[in-house]
């Protein structure tokens, strides 16, 4: 295995190394080509999300490849004038000369991607790289087996391993991998791995991306519109099953709206449900049983106040709702990572502010209120991720919003022109003509030369 991934990391370099992967034309063809085998495809990807996740086609459209087709949309649309040359002022310190920066490739690059959502995870970083003009080495999650087996197929039948190349394998695949040096390394994953990633890659100095996780909060204020509110929010924790590293994790909101907010909720839920009478056939499973028994034992039967209907033979839990909930219960450890959603109760904004910023910081924060001067408050002395106002997830699919975590939930971000910067290097050029150079930075210094010198430095 490692003499293979040597092999393969030797002719990327090698491919880098003839500059025709900088080529603009060269870019938009392979990004093309990987959008018409995708489209050719969409069926048997389809499949096997179904086979892994019981999703159905609708939903991996939209949370899957929709993203995909946006992000290469915008690349074929936008990358010409990305790549170019970005003049800046020169000062009066260099005249006559003009400045520049000049972005370029990194060369060789590593994805490694996480199982929730295993084609936009994987392709988006991928085709942000091969975008920026960079070769890629691309490592989905094995916990998907088929679908990490399509993507494998779908990019090693279409694409030379020595631009674009699909390797399967877990947690020794992806050390060997790690022990190698690349120009960039991406990692979508749990923070304890990153960890490990950002330890490997130290050894070679790689620049790394990690998109981490966390416990994202919501905010649920007194003023808020609370079926709207129940209404986005309910779709966007349940959304595959709330295995969405963006999802809701748990919901902070105002004692004194608690229980008309659980009723909402509640009746939200039974519609959600109702709305499609096989609702099981429309809602994911979990993705293995390690997963299933580790949410399974999140749901405290003393705090149960909707849902917790569970079938591990199938790998279902229905959307769940915790009340009563106080951040020493088991569910507020860790990443919920599941559709189960605790609902906790604060008495002052202000307190629950504090509670939020003593916690690692997380990738996202969600805040539902008519009062914009509380909604500017929890934006200013929150830090996390990104998120958004009066809505949950959406923020992802909007490209021009950088994406990516602070703190413990991760640093980099790509998506739009963001990913195509975390994929470049920036050279910064002062370029001067021959025809004068000025005496003052020469022997013999004098006192009128330090004078004007301090005038054009300073
Ligand atoms: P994970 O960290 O277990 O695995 C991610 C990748 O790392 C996989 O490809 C896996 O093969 C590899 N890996 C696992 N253990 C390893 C080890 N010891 N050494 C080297 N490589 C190893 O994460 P996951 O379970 O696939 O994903 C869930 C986590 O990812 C959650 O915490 C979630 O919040 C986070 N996540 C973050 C984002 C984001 O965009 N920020 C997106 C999706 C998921």
């Amino acid at each position: 295995m490692e003499e293979r991934i040597a092999g393969v990391i030797e002719q990327q370099r090698a491919f880098f190394k003839g500059n025709q992967t900088k080529d603009l034309s060269f870019r938009r063809a392979q990004l093309s080509l990987l959008k018409q085998v995708l489209k050719d495809n969409e069926e048997a990807m389809y499949e096997a999300i179904y086979q892994d996740f019981g999703k159905s086609a609708f939903e991996t459209y939209m949370s899957e490849l929709a993203l995909v087709y946006h992000e290469i949309n915008s690349l074929l649309k936008n990358m010409g004038k990305w790549s170019r040359k970005r003049r800046v002022p020169t000062g009066l310190a260099n005249f006559p000369a003009s400045s520049y920066i000049l972005p370029e490739p990194l060369g060789v690059t590593l994805v490694i991607g996480a199982w929730n959502y295993p084609f936009q995870l994987s392709l988006i970083p991928a085709i942000t790289a091969l975008g920026a003009g960079n070769t890629v080495i691309l490592k989905p999650s094995e916990l998907p087996t088929r679908s990490s087996a399509i993507l494998a197929k779908l990019i090693n039948d279409h694409f030379p391993p020595e631009y674009f190349f699909v390797m399967e394998g877990g947690v020794p695949e992806t050390q060997a991998l790690l022990a190698q040096r690349f120009d960039k390394v991406f990692f979508t994953g749990s923070t304890s791995v990153g960890k490990i990633v950002y330890q490997a890659v130290a050894k070679h100095l790689t620049p790394v991306t990690l998109e981490l996780g966390g416990k994202s909060p919501t905010f649920v204020l007194a003023d808020a519109d609370l079926k709207m509110t129940a209404k986005r929010l309910v779709w966007a924790k349940f959304l595959n099953a709330g295995q969405t590293c963006i999802a809701p994790d748990y919901v902070l909101v105002d004692q004194a709206i608690e229980l008309e907010f659980l009723q909402v909720l509640k009746a939200e839920l039974e519609l959600f449900q109702e709305r499609t009478q096989n609702y099981q056939e429309h809602y994911s499973r979990i993705i293995n049983h390690k997963n299933f028994d580790r949410i399974h034992r999140l749901i405290h039967p003393e705090k149960l106040f909707f849902g917790g209907e569970t079938n591990r033979e199938e790998r279902f839990i229905s959307p769940t709702i915790l009340q009563g909930v106080s951040f020493d219960d088991p569910v507020m450890e860790e990443e919920i990572f599941g559709p189960v959603l605790p609902v906790l109760t604060y008495n002052k904004l202000d307190e629950a502010i504090a509670w939020v910023k003593e916690r690692p910081k997380p990738l996202s924060c969600y805040i539902y209120s008519t009062h914009r001067k509380s909604i500017k408050k929890i934006l200013c002395e929150v830090s996390f991720g990104g998120g958004a106002v009066n809505d949950s997830l959406m923020h992802i699919s909007n490209s021009n919003l950088p994406f990516g975590g602070v703190g413990m939930s991760g640093f980099g971000r790509y998506h739009g022109k963001a990913g195509f910067e975390e994929f470049s290097h920036f050279k910064s050029i002062l370029d001067k003509p021959l025809w004068f150079e000025a005496p003052l930075k020469y022997l013999p210094y004098s006192p009128l030369k330090k004078k004007l010198i301090k005038w054009l430095l300073e």
